[in-house]
């Protein structure tokens, strides 16, 4: 609910860190400190059950009612209703059930949907810099945006603006730079393909290839490794085929908290006597047993258990455990001559296997284990099971994209498919499990730095006109360009980017030194409080709300993590009458900041979507026919060369790749950090302050160690401590966190992201696809070094 209190009542209330902070006239970039250390309870062994059902219906029914909160939940995720605005798990393709959602979609949509309204009078209560010291948490919780607000140069407070206003502001600064370079267009993964296929048109027809986005902060590494092994960078399976596997490998992946509905496959896999190996440093709940919150009988017992084998990893142990894996099919081979190594897919569909094989042979058994941290004989084992399995599905998520090896990560993963002749067949494949709802729908739409020249051509041909042809800038290279005064505007179409990126103090720093950035969003958070010299906040309807434009109700497109794209449609009234549809709100950018530069009809296009669809239809592959086909019940699927049974490298075979040990240099102390996400979040989006599974309760800024190094480090569970990461001869410092003894690796942390972006370097990112390392972060951890402001906030 919207705070009613005013900002000094607040203040005196509860008072945030900053006063403990050195002073600043600056709104802080970082969420404040916590004062009392959070609560401890034995973590959970089993996801789902009451607990799930009881925290969907709270956070549903708390900030939307009970009325709009059951009749929006009725429609996620059901092929007349709109898309969840959480994940990118897929929907099944046949029948689906009256609750097609898990309890974090019922977050997410609780978080949307909730009837808590952030006026303009708000914005005159709170003055920018009071709002930076509110926590995260508290910045969502005050509702949705209702209007088009502005903080004008040197202003305290945002004030309301009408839109034709807020575009001629945007118009007057793009239309001032130098060169059109100088402004970036980052996306964020909710955006549906209709906005994002007009929006990278508008930047390519403002002339440039800017277009930063989230995937590069997560499955851009998947998509890099695939696309070099593959010649396709998605994954390779259906839903469907999650019913034929034989073993499912989970690699980097918390599916229970951050893909909740794939527990569902995963169960009905387990039942059916599939084995499922999970590779995680951390023991998580939502892969050792599960209740399905809609069965009756599931939840008054036991619930399935799902892990046949749980190997745990260290963190960045992953190339050495997939080698170590492969070496092990080796072996089995030589016992089962033929049986183990896919000899004719492999001379037949394949390159590389000598030198792969080579690869293994050079590698010790010592190494391998010394490296995963995982004893040789789990790995055998993991490694019969593999052999044992004629259909296997290897799934990984952000546990193995965020390395400065990530690509690796994922090609040796590749490797061991095709070992086993595992692609292109029913019930096999490889499945990098998706972010953010339209993370991989933006990416087909062209949203993307370097686009393919057969794209660009498309919309030369289309539309007229000449894109440009540089590459432009990702994620990473926009803070530096931000940094550096060579890009002076961010538009920001969605998301949260100040606390999605790595380095959080060196970002706030690049968007200080911009004259403008403008977001898009529907909920307050901390990048409207750390902004350039002018700031727009652009409220847009929500996935639940009604879009109703010049020709009828619009129904937008998004395509989930296995290729199927499918429609959404809102299914409540707008927040507020003064609400933009993204893809309304993109046509009237265009027109305010190109005017008679461009020939696109933008107002025509979004008057009807079809025409949107239409012009993507011409120009992107795979969409033919588009308004017809995603009309069907369910949407359709996308072409999936690997999956036909076709790949698309240059000589049409799949590569075998070779990769060193990653070798990450821990310093007498040092521990090797990642950065996860709790319970009560989705990305940035905090909905309570609780890790139920992980049974940390109240309390986000911890540190998670092995009660070994705890101890050899002369710390104490609950102690209050700062953490500093090394990179490069630099320091980064994180202050006030909590130790909290867990069952992680020896020399392994974890903390909660975005808290500890802050510790994460700029510089420190994958190999080819640049993706920031936020899981391979060296840290040390000392007492703190200040007391905790007894007055610090939540
Ligand atoms: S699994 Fe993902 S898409 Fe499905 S309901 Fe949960 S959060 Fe939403």
């Amino acid at each position: 609910m919207a705070d009613a209190r005013t900002p000094q009542q607040a203040a005196a209330e509860q008072p945030s860190a900053a006063s403990a902070r050195p002073a600043s006239p600056l709104p802080s970039a970082q969420p404040p400190l916590e004062a009392r250390p959070p609560e401890l309870s034995t973590p959970r062994e089993v996801a789902g059950g009451v607990p799930a059902v009881l925290s969907s219906l709270q956070h549903a029914w708390h900030e939307m009612g009970p009325l709009r909160g059951t009749q929006l939940l009725l429609k996620v995720n059901q092929k007349h209703g709109f898309d969840c605005p959480g994940c990118a798990w897929p929907d099944p393709d046949a029948e689906r059930s009256v609750a097609e959602f898990c309890e974090n979609g019922a977050k997410a949509v609780a978080e949307e949907g909730t009837t808590a309204r952030v006026t303009p009078d708000f914005f005159r209560q709170w003055s920018v810099e009071a709002l930076s010291r509110q926590s995260d948490l508290w910045l969502g919780k005050q509702g949705r945006l209702t209007h088009p607000m502005v903080l004008r140069e040197g202003a305290t407070h945002y004030e309301p603006l009408s839109w034709d206003e807020a575009f001629a502001l945007v118009a007057s600064e793009l239309n001032a730079l130098g060169s059109a370079d100088q402004a970036c267009f980052y996306t964020s993964g909710r955006t549906s393909n209709e906005a994002a296929f007009l929006y990278q048109l508008f930047a390519r027809q403002f002339g440039t290839n800017n277009l930063p986005d989230c995937s590069d902060l997560c499955h851009e590494s998947s998509g890099t490794a695939l696309g070099e092994v593959l010649g396709f960078g998605k994954g390779t399976v259906k839903l469907e085929d999650f019913e034929k596997a034989e073993a499912i490998f989970v690699i980097g992946q918390n599916p229970g908290t951050n893909h909740p509905r794939m527990l569902t496959s995963l169960q009905a896999a387990a039942r059916r006597g599939c084995k499922i190996v999970s590779i995680n440093p951390l023991p998580e709940a939502g892969l050792n047993r599960f209740k399905h919150p809609q069965e009756l009988p599931e939840l008054l017992g036991p619930g399935t258990a799902l892990n046949r084998l749980w190997l745990q990893v260290r963190i960045n142990g992953d190339v050495a455990l997939l080698k170590g894996l492969g070496k092990a099919l080796l072996e089995l081979e030589s016992s089962r001559p033929g049986q183990v190594v896919a000899r004719d897919f492999i001379r037949e569909r394949t390159t590389g296997f000598e030198a792969y094989v080579e690869g293994l042979r050079a590698t010790s058994w010592d190494e391998v284990v010394e490296h995963s941290g995982v004893p040789r004989e789990q790995l055998r084992e993991a490694a019969e099971l593999l052999a044992d399995s004629e259909r296997t599905i290897f799934c990984w998520a952000m546990g193995l994209t965020q390395h400065r090896n990530a690509v690796a990560n994922i090609q040796e993963i590749a490797n061991l498919a095709l070992l086993r002749g595992g692609i292109g067949k029913p019930g096999a494949g490889l499945c990098p499990v998706r972010g953010h709802s339209n993370v991989q729908g933006d990416r087909t739409m062209g949203i993307v730095e370097k686009p393919a020249p057969a794209f660009l051509d498309a919309l030369e041909r289309e539309l007229g006109f000449k894109p440009p042809r540089e590459p432009g800038l990702d994620t990473v290279a926009t803070i530096h360009a931000m940094h550096e005064g060579r890009v002076k505007v961010l538009f920001a179409l969605g998301g949260n980017f100040l606390s999605a990126t790595p380095d959080t103090e060196r970002t706030a720093e690049a968007l200080r030194r911009t004259r403008l950035t403008a977001h898009v969003s529907t909920k307050l958070n901390r990048s409207h409080l750390v902004h350039g010299r002018r700031a727009l906040i652009l409220p847009c309807l929500g996935r639940t709300e009604r879009d109703v434009q010049a020709h009828g109700p619009q129904f937008v497109t998004v395509e989930n993590s296995m290729g199927v794209v499918h429609t959404s449609r809102g299914a409540v009234p707008p927040a507020s009458e003064h609400l933009l549809s993204e893809p309304d709100l993109v046509s009237r950018l265009a027109r305010a900041v190109l005017g008679s530069r461009s020939q696109v009809d933008w107002k025509g296009l979004v008057e009807d979507y079809d025409r949107i669809r239409e012009l993507i239809a011409r120009t992107i592959p795979g969409f033919t026919d588009f308004n017809r086909r995603v009309r069907e019940p369910g949407g359709f699927y996308l072409p999936n060369g690997p999956r036909e049974g076709r790949f698309l490298t240059s000589d049409g075979k799949a590569r075998f790749t070779v990769h060193p040990l990653p070798r990450v240099e821990l310093g007498p102390g040092q521990l090797l950090m990642m950065t996860i996400r709790s319970h009560d979040q989705y990305n940035t989006t905090l909905y309570g302050l609780d890790d139920r599974y992980r049974g940390i309760h109240n309390g986000r800024r911890v540190v998670l160690m092995h009660p070994e190094d705890i101890r050899a480090l002369g710390l104490s569970e609950g102690q209050p401590v700062d953490l500093t990461s090394h990179f490069q001869g630099e320091t980064r410092v994180a202050r006030h966190f909590r130790v909290v003894p867990y069952r992680i690796p020896r020399r392994c942390a974890a903390t909660y992201f975005p808290e500890t972006n802050v510790l994460v370097p700029l510089d420190d990112f994958a190999e080819k696809s640049r993706t920031p390392a936020s899981k391979s972060v060296v840290i040390s951890v000392a007492p703190s070094s200040e007391p905790v402001p007894p007055e610090a906030g939540r």
